[in-house]
């Protein structure tokens, strides 16, 4: 075999749950050390070790990611209660996500993988259709009351200055109802519009952004004119790039979507950015071909594959049956990240590894061998899937042929 390729700078590693992890150790041992000399900087976040740790390692991996500038994380189990009782557990830790992302302040995109015989859902699709969703505030960050009986509900504001308390009326309840109080800060409209921006230039698509500023004039209005000037901040790069901008209504992103040829970048306030990135990635096929990544607004980049530890198929595999697992966008995640290493390395040897692999991992699809998910859309259809470890030798075997090994 030739030599290794040498990764300069480390990546941060995050291992995780269930069936993704054993993925995860059969793309390392096959598809990573094999073919790089790389430095990962490891952080078990498995369950019981982020119950070992009081959770701490999630903020240790966070903050390893702000020191090297990329990571790689496998997925992870949320704790719900019945997982507290499963992994008897301390306490119902939060999501590792939510605590990645609340540490680097990041905006979240997810670009699904186009396959040629695995044709999307929506005929017109033929381009990717990322979305990025701000993933901070709104409903996610959110004050609640069930009204039990007739009240005055209000929004009250009152300035740290000492300044006069702002107060505006909210409903007049005859009997029992709910409430809900919810909030955004400028800075980090602002910084989602960047992280748009400059994922939209680096990727050549145009931005979309929907929101609903008939109806929530000054909420929704507010995200529409921050957004609006930050685009007017880099209009010039903008131009130069070929990359347009366009407002809409949130309903008509939605019907102009679903009619398009994809080839965009979806802006969607948190929400809408959680409900439809589901809708496109089932859309476009299967969850195992949508890749997600983090970008926090100093540059930071966190990969990772769109969906959960697979659970079901876990616990076939320790029944002993045999599990058709896709493993595309874990072996994107792990890419995503060498890629990106690359680029801020300067070292386009290590970028043309990990564009070799994606585009072998494709053509393993295309040439018929495929996992379950799969092998249900595709188009021709095909005979026999590959389970999980044989479709990631199918694409070694590729691979060493492509690179001359
Ligand atoms: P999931 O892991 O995304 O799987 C849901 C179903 O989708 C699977 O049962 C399977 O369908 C199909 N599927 C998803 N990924 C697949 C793949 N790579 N290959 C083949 N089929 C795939 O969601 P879940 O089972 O609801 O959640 C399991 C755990 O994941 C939960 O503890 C949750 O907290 C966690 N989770 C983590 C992340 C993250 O870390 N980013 C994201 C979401 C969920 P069939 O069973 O029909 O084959
Ligand atoms: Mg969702």
């Amino acid at each position: 075999m030739a030599d290794k390729i040498k990764v300069m700078n480390p990546i941060v590693e995050m291992n995780g749950d269930e069936m993704t992890r054993i993925i995860w150790q059969f793309i390392k041992d096959k598809l990573i050390f094999p073919f790089l000399d790389i430095d990962l900087k490891y952080f078990d976040l498995g369950m019981r070790h982020r119950d070992d740790t009081d959770d701490q390692v999630t903020a240790d991996a966070a903050n390893a990611i702000k020191q090297y500038g990329v990571g790689v994380k496998c997925a992870t189990i949320t704790p719900n209660a019945s997982r507290v009782k499963e992994y008897n557990l301390k306490q119902q830790w939060k999501s590792p996500n939510a605590t990645i992302r609340s540490i680097l302040d990041g905006t979240v995109f997810r670009k699904p993988i186009i396959i040629k015989n695995i044709p999307p859902g929506v005929r017109s699709w033929e381009k990717p259709i990322i979305i990025g969703r701000h993933a901070y505030g709104d409903i996610y960050k959110s004050a609640e009351i069930v009204a039990d009986g007739p009240g005055t509900a209000e929004l009250v504001f009152t300035p740290s200055s000492g300044g006069e308390k702002r107060i505006a009326h909210i409903h007049d309840f005859k009997g029992p109802g709910v409430i809900m109080g919810m909030h955004n800060t400028e800075s980090s409209i602002r910084s989602f519009a960047r992280a748009c921006i400059s994922n939209a230039l680096s990727e050549k698509v145009d931005i979309w952004f929907g929101a609903k500023d008939t109806i929530s004039k000054q909420y929704h209005g507010f995200f529409r004119d921050v957004f609006a000037e930050e685009i007017e901040k880099s209009k010039d790069a903008l131009q130069n790039a070929g990359v347009q901008y366009r407002y809409m209504l949130i309903d008509d992103a939605v019907a102009q979507v679903m009619k398009s040829e994809g080839g965009m970048l979806w802006a969607c306030m948190n929400y809408d950015g959680d409900v439809m990135s589901d809708m496109i990635a089932s859309g476009f096929g299967s969850l195992g071909l949508m890749t997600s990544v983090l970008v926090s607004p100093d540059g930071k980049f966190e990969f990772e594959a769109a969906h959960g530890t697979v659970m079901r198929h876990y616990y076939e595999h320790l029944k002993g049956n045999p599990t058709s697992t896709n493993s595309i966008a874990s072996i994107f995640a792990w890419t995503g990240a060498i890629a990106k290493r690359g680029e801020l390395d300067n070292t386009p040897q290590v970028v043309k590894f990990a564009h070799t692999v994606e585009r072998v991992v494709i053509e393993t699809v295309e040439h018929g061998t495929m996992t379950k998910d799969l092998m249900r859309i595709a188009e021709p259809r095909i005979s026999k899937y590959a389970l999980t470890e044989e479709f990631i030798d199918a694409v070694v075997e590729r691979l060493k042929k492509s690179s001359g090994n």
